[in-house]
């Protein structure tokens, strides 16, 4: 049964066990924005939406949300809870499943199911009501070294968003001390690669196919403009 919810207790994490962490999941424990992710699950739950479903429009509007959170996630979660039941991965925190599946053929289906749970975890986090316009002066500077200007920053990630052919993801990362963009097809996500997520958009048409059909350039312009949450990115930059 898969009855246990997220309030049950687990015992800590030993030294030994965290060591055991990929460097990608250690990262995000050291990013702090997910509490308790290395804390082991029987069930995994499908996160709170950070905001009402109607707060992201016009540029998305309630009905994409409801559809976008309340099927497509909630789908995700629900499939990743039954693949994993009875599994060597049952009782693995969803980053654990995520770096343990990666690049394994026979693992594809856990791994594209929670890898596609910790996306659209981070992508409603990447947005706000409140997003766009300039990031604090902090992200700011860190934009600048790496792409000289916040303009070229958005005009790099609108260029990822819009290129990524089929499914997939556009993100903004720190690599090596560096801000990039870079982009991802159906369910990958950068933390395999080693990267720091910071910021992503959703190109999958679930995205957007219901407010802008065929227009992705103008949902991602939009939401660039309109809902990017730099804050997000300074909290996993950790300033
Ligand atoms: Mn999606």
């Amino acid at each position: 049964m898969m009855n246990n919810q997220e309030t049950t207790t687990f015992p800590s994490l030993n030294r030994r066990d965290f060591l055991n962490v990929s460097a990608g999941a250690a990262l995000l424990f050291a990013m702090g924005s997910f509490p308790g992710v290395l804390r082991a699950a029987t069930a995994h739950a499908l996160p709170p939406l950070p905001y009402a479903d109607s707060a992201l429009s016009p540029v998305i509007s309630a009905n994409t949300i409801g559809f976008h959170y309340g099927k497509h996630h909630r789908g995700y979660v629900d499939n990743l809870n039954k693949l994993v039941a009875g599994t060597q991965f049952a009782d693995l925190s969803l980053e654990k499943i995520i770096t343990g599946t990666a690049g394994k053929a026979e693992r594809a289906a856990i791994f594209n199911n929670a890898a596609q749970v910790w996306n659209h975890t981070f992508y409603w986090r990447s947005l706000s009501p409140k997003g766009g316009g300039e990031p604090p002066s902090a992200v700011k500077q860190k934009i600048e070294v790496s792409f000289g200007n916040v303009e070229t920053c958005k005009k790099e990630l609108a260029t990822a968003a819009t290129t990524q052919f089929g499914s997939g993801w556009a993100w903004l990362v720190l690599d090596g001390g560096k801000l990039k963009v870079v982009k991802t097809g159906n369910a990958d996500v950068p933390l395999t690669a080693g990267m720091r997520p910071l910021l992503t958009i959703d190109v999958w048409e679930h995205a957007y196919y219901l407010d802008y059909q065929n227009r992705r350039a103008d949902y991602v312009n939009a939401v660039l403009d309109k809902l990017i949450n730099w804050n997000f990115a300074a909290d996993n930059l950790g300033l």
